[in-house]
Protein backbone atom coordinates (compact mmCIF):
# COMPACT_ATOMS: atom_id res chain seq x y z
CA UNK A 1 0.00 0.00 0.00
CA UNK A 2 2.56 2.34 0.95
CA UNK A 3 6.54 1.99 0.45
CA UNK A 4 9.24 3.93 1.18
CA UNK A 5 12.31 2.75 -0.94
CA UNK A 6 16.12 4.17 0.38
CA UNK A 7 14.17 7.55 1.77
CA UNK A 8 16.89 10.07 2.77
CA UNK A 9 16.23 13.61 4.32
CA UNK A 10 18.68 15.99 5.86
CA UNK A 11 18.08 19.26 8.40
CA UNK A 12 21.04 21.37 7.57
CA UNK A 13 24.06 19.15 8.48
CA UNK A 14 21.68 16.91 10.49
CA UNK A 15 21.29 13.39 8.41
CA UNK A 16 17.60 12.33 10.32
CA UNK A 17 16.97 9.63 7.31
CA UNK A 18 19.87 7.84 5.66
CA UNK A 19 18.41 5.32 3.36
CA UNK A 20 15.41 3.96 4.99
CA UNK A 21 13.10 1.52 3.42
CA UNK A 22 9.73 0.43 4.56
CA UNK A 23 6.46 -1.07 3.52
CA UNK A 24 3.09 -1.01 4.77
CA UNK A 25 0.50 -3.64 3.51
CA UNK A 26 -2.94 -3.04 3.60
CA UNK A 27 -4.85 -3.55 7.10
CA UNK A 28 -1.84 -3.88 8.97
CA UNK A 29 -0.84 -1.90 12.11
CA UNK A 30 3.07 -1.25 11.93
CA UNK A 31 4.99 0.21 15.28
CA UNK A 32 7.88 1.88 14.50
CA UNK A 33 10.39 2.14 17.86
CA UNK A 34 13.35 3.51 18.11
CA UNK A 35 15.54 6.00 19.54
CA UNK A 36 14.91 9.73 20.00
CA UNK A 37 16.11 11.58 16.65
CA UNK A 38 16.20 8.40 14.89
CA UNK A 39 14.40 9.54 12.30
CA UNK A 40 10.78 7.83 13.14
CA UNK A 41 8.49 11.08 12.88
CA UNK A 42 10.66 12.24 9.80
CA UNK A 43 10.08 9.22 8.06
CA UNK A 44 6.29 9.56 8.87
CA UNK A 45 6.28 12.59 7.33
CA UNK A 46 7.80 11.70 3.93
CA UNK A 47 5.51 8.06 4.05
CA UNK A 48 2.47 10.94 3.98
CA UNK A 49 3.76 13.43 1.57
CA UNK A 50 4.16 16.37 4.59
CA UNK A 51 8.00 15.85 3.46
CA UNK A 52 10.02 15.44 0.49
CA UNK A 53 12.96 13.18 0.94
CA UNK A 54 16.10 14.57 -0.47
CA UNK A 55 16.75 11.51 -2.31
CA UNK A 56 14.59 7.50 -2.77
CA UNK A 57 11.22 7.19 -3.24
CA UNK A 58 7.80 6.96 -1.38
CA UNK A 59 4.59 5.41 -3.47
CA UNK A 60 1.28 4.81 -2.16
CA UNK A 61 -0.64 2.54 -4.25
CA UNK A 62 2.11 2.15 -7.23
CA UNK A 63 2.03 6.02 -7.53
CA UNK A 64 5.32 8.14 -6.50
CA UNK A 65 4.21 10.83 -4.26
CA UNK A 66 7.35 13.09 -5.67
CA UNK A 67 5.72 12.91 -8.89
CA UNK A 68 2.61 14.62 -8.00
CA UNK A 69 1.67 18.23 -7.63
CA UNK A 70 1.45 19.97 -4.37
CA UNK A 71 -2.63 20.15 -4.69
CA UNK A 72 -2.81 16.29 -5.61
CA UNK A 73 -1.18 15.45 -2.66
CA UNK A 74 -2.93 17.27 -0.51
CA UNK A 75 -5.83 16.19 -1.99
CA UNK A 76 -4.47 12.75 -1.64
CA UNK A 77 -3.78 13.04 2.43
CA UNK A 78 -7.00 14.19 2.96
CA UNK A 79 -8.50 11.59 1.03
CA UNK A 80 -6.39 8.65 1.93
CA UNK A 81 -4.90 9.24 5.09
CA UNK A 82 -5.80 9.86 9.03
CA UNK A 83 -3.59 11.81 11.58
CA UNK A 84 -3.31 11.37 15.28
CA UNK A 85 -0.95 13.74 17.09
CA UNK A 86 1.12 13.65 20.93
CA UNK A 87 -1.40 16.38 21.61
CA UNK A 88 -4.49 15.82 19.83
CA UNK A 89 -4.49 19.56 17.52
CA UNK A 90 -8.34 19.67 17.77
CA UNK A 91 -9.72 23.01 16.80
CA UNK A 92 -10.69 24.35 20.87
CA UNK A 93 -13.34 26.60 19.85
CA UNK A 94 -15.40 23.45 18.20
CA UNK A 95 -17.16 21.09 20.33
CA UNK A 96 -15.85 17.30 20.31
CA UNK A 97 -18.24 16.39 18.26
CA UNK A 98 -17.89 19.05 15.91
CA UNK A 99 -13.87 18.21 15.82
CA UNK A 100 -14.74 14.59 15.06
CA UNK A 101 -17.12 15.91 12.16
CA UNK A 102 -15.04 18.48 10.60
CA UNK A 103 -13.01 16.92 7.82
CA UNK A 104 -16.36 15.25 6.52
CA UNK A 105 -17.70 18.88 6.84
CA UNK A 106 -14.65 20.39 5.31
CA UNK A 107 -14.98 17.57 2.40
CA UNK A 108 -18.56 19.06 2.04
CA UNK A 109 -20.79 16.91 3.60
CA UNK A 110 -24.26 18.06 5.20
CA UNK A 111 -23.71 18.85 9.04
CA UNK A 112 -26.44 16.16 9.99
CA UNK A 113 -25.22 13.08 8.11
CA UNK A 114 -21.33 14.01 9.47
CA UNK A 115 -22.49 15.26 12.84
CA UNK A 116 -24.45 11.72 13.12
CA UNK A 117 -21.12 9.52 12.02
CA UNK A 118 -19.18 11.38 14.23
CA UNK A 119 -21.62 10.72 17.57
CA UNK A 120 -21.20 7.18 16.60
CA UNK A 121 -17.25 7.53 16.16
CA UNK A 122 -17.61 8.57 20.00
CA UNK A 123 -19.74 5.81 21.16
CA UNK A 124 -17.31 3.03 19.57
CA UNK A 125 -14.71 4.97 21.26
CA UNK A 126 -16.67 5.10 24.97
CA UNK A 127 -16.62 9.47 25.47
CA UNK A 128 -20.04 9.90 24.09
CA UNK A 129 -20.46 11.86 27.79
CA UNK A 130 -17.99 14.75 25.89
CA UNK A 131 -19.40 15.25 22.50
CA UNK A 132 -21.16 18.74 23.38
CA UNK A 133 -18.04 19.57 25.03
CA UNK A 134 -14.94 21.64 23.99
CA UNK A 135 -11.63 19.93 24.16
CA UNK A 136 -10.44 22.04 26.78
CA UNK A 137 -12.92 20.75 29.30
CA UNK A 138 -12.21 16.88 28.45
CA UNK A 139 -9.35 15.23 29.87
CA UNK A 140 -5.93 14.20 28.27
CA UNK A 141 -7.26 10.40 27.51
CA UNK A 142 -10.70 11.58 26.29
CA UNK A 143 -9.16 14.64 24.10
CA UNK A 144 -6.90 11.63 22.15
CA UNK A 145 -9.95 9.51 21.57
CA UNK A 146 -11.90 12.34 20.33
CA UNK A 147 -8.69 12.74 17.74
CA UNK A 148 -8.65 8.70 16.94
CA UNK A 149 -12.12 9.08 16.14
CA UNK A 150 -11.65 12.72 13.89
CA UNK A 151 -8.76 10.62 12.08
CA UNK A 152 -11.16 7.61 11.61
CA UNK A 153 -14.11 9.37 10.10
CA UNK A 154 -13.11 9.58 6.84
CA UNK A 155 -12.34 6.04 6.73
CA UNK A 156 -8.64 6.59 5.54
CA UNK A 157 -6.04 4.03 3.91
CA UNK A 158 -3.81 4.70 6.36
CA UNK A 159 -3.65 6.18 9.86
CA UNK A 160 -0.52 8.19 10.54
CA UNK A 161 0.08 8.30 14.47
CA UNK A 162 3.11 9.93 15.92
CA UNK A 163 3.16 8.97 19.45
CA UNK A 164 -0.51 9.67 20.08
CA UNK A 165 -0.05 8.46 23.59
CA UNK A 166 3.18 10.49 24.64
CA UNK A 167 1.43 12.73 26.67
CA UNK A 168 -0.76 10.15 28.87
CA UNK A 169 0.15 7.69 31.61
CA UNK A 170 0.67 3.84 30.27
CA UNK A 171 -2.14 2.40 31.53
CA UNK A 172 -4.28 4.98 29.79
CA UNK A 173 -2.22 4.86 26.61
CA UNK A 174 -2.82 1.50 25.96
CA UNK A 175 -6.45 1.92 26.22
CA UNK A 176 -6.42 4.18 23.54
CA UNK A 177 -4.23 2.55 21.27
CA UNK A 178 -6.49 -0.92 21.85
CA UNK A 179 -9.29 1.38 21.06
CA UNK A 180 -7.73 2.94 17.79
CA UNK A 181 -6.46 -0.57 16.55
CA UNK A 182 -9.49 -2.01 16.79
CA UNK A 183 -11.48 0.41 15.11
CA UNK A 184 -8.78 0.68 12.15
CA UNK A 185 -8.92 -3.12 12.00
CA UNK A 186 -13.16 -3.31 11.34
CA UNK A 187 -12.42 0.00 8.72
CA UNK A 188 -9.67 -1.84 7.25
CA UNK A 189 -7.44 1.53 7.70
CA UNK A 190 -3.35 0.27 8.02
CA UNK A 191 -1.89 2.29 11.00
CA UNK A 192 1.89 3.46 10.98
CA UNK A 193 2.39 3.72 14.84
CA UNK A 194 5.69 5.49 16.31
CA UNK A 195 5.48 4.88 19.75
CA UNK A 196 8.56 4.47 22.93
CA UNK A 197 6.43 2.05 24.46
CA UNK A 198 7.15 -1.74 24.21
CA UNK A 199 3.43 -2.46 25.69
CA UNK A 200 2.14 -0.48 22.95
CA UNK A 201 4.31 -1.34 20.22
CA UNK A 202 3.21 -4.84 21.59
CA UNK A 203 -0.55 -3.81 20.00
CA UNK A 204 0.80 -3.77 16.52
CA UNK A 205 0.66 -6.54 14.21
CA UNK A 206 4.54 -5.67 13.07
CA UNK A 207 6.92 -3.83 14.96
CA UNK A 208 10.16 -1.88 12.73
CA UNK A 209 12.91 -0.59 15.02
CA UNK A 210 14.74 2.33 13.88
CA UNK A 211 18.41 3.64 14.48
CA UNK A 212 20.33 6.03 12.89
CA UNK A 213 17.98 7.07 10.08
CA UNK A 214 16.86 3.61 8.67
CA UNK A 215 15.51 0.11 9.85
CA UNK A 216 17.23 -2.15 11.89
CA UNK A 217 17.45 -5.07 9.58
CA UNK A 218 17.22 -7.73 12.60
CA UNK A 219 13.60 -6.03 13.07
CA UNK A 220 11.33 -8.39 15.37
CA UNK A 221 8.38 -9.81 13.19
CA UNK A 222 5.51 -11.46 14.94
P1 LIG B 1 11.67 11.35 18.81
O1 LIG B 1 11.52 9.97 19.30
O2 LIG B 1 12.43 12.22 19.76
O3 LIG B 1 10.41 11.97 18.34
P2 LIG B 1 12.39 10.78 16.06
O4 LIG B 1 12.90 9.41 15.89
O5 LIG B 1 10.99 11.04 15.70
O6 LIG B 1 12.68 11.25 17.54
P3 LIG B 1 13.02 12.80 14.12
O7 LIG B 1 12.07 13.81 14.63
O8 LIG B 1 12.66 12.11 12.86
O9 LIG B 1 13.37 11.71 15.22
O10 LIG B 1 14.41 13.53 13.95
C1 LIG B 1 15.56 12.93 13.36
C2 LIG B 1 16.69 13.95 13.37
O11 LIG B 1 16.37 15.03 12.50
C3 LIG B 1 16.95 14.58 14.72
O12 LIG B 1 18.33 14.73 14.87
C4 LIG B 1 16.26 15.91 14.65
O13 LIG B 1 16.92 16.85 15.46
C5 LIG B 1 16.36 16.26 13.18
N1 LIG B 1 15.22 17.05 12.71
C6 LIG B 1 13.94 16.60 12.59
N2 LIG B 1 13.13 17.55 12.10
C7 LIG B 1 13.90 18.65 11.90
C8 LIG B 1 13.66 19.97 11.40
N3 LIG B 1 12.44 20.34 11.00
N4 LIG B 1 14.70 20.81 11.36
C9 LIG B 1 15.94 20.44 11.75
N5 LIG B 1 16.23 19.21 12.22
C10 LIG B 1 15.23 18.32 12.30
MG1 LIG C 1 9.35 11.87 16.73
Amino acid sequence: LLVADDVSKSFGATQALSGASLQVFPGEVLALTGPSGSGKSTLLHCLSGILMPDSGRVGYDGRDLGALGDRERSTLRRGAFGFVFQFGQLVPELTCLENVALPLRLAGTRRRPAEQLAGELLARLHVSDVAAKRPGQASGGQGQRVAVARALITTPRVIFADEPTGALDSRNGEQVIRLLVAAAKERGSAVVLVTHEERIAACADRIVAFQDGAAVPAAVAR
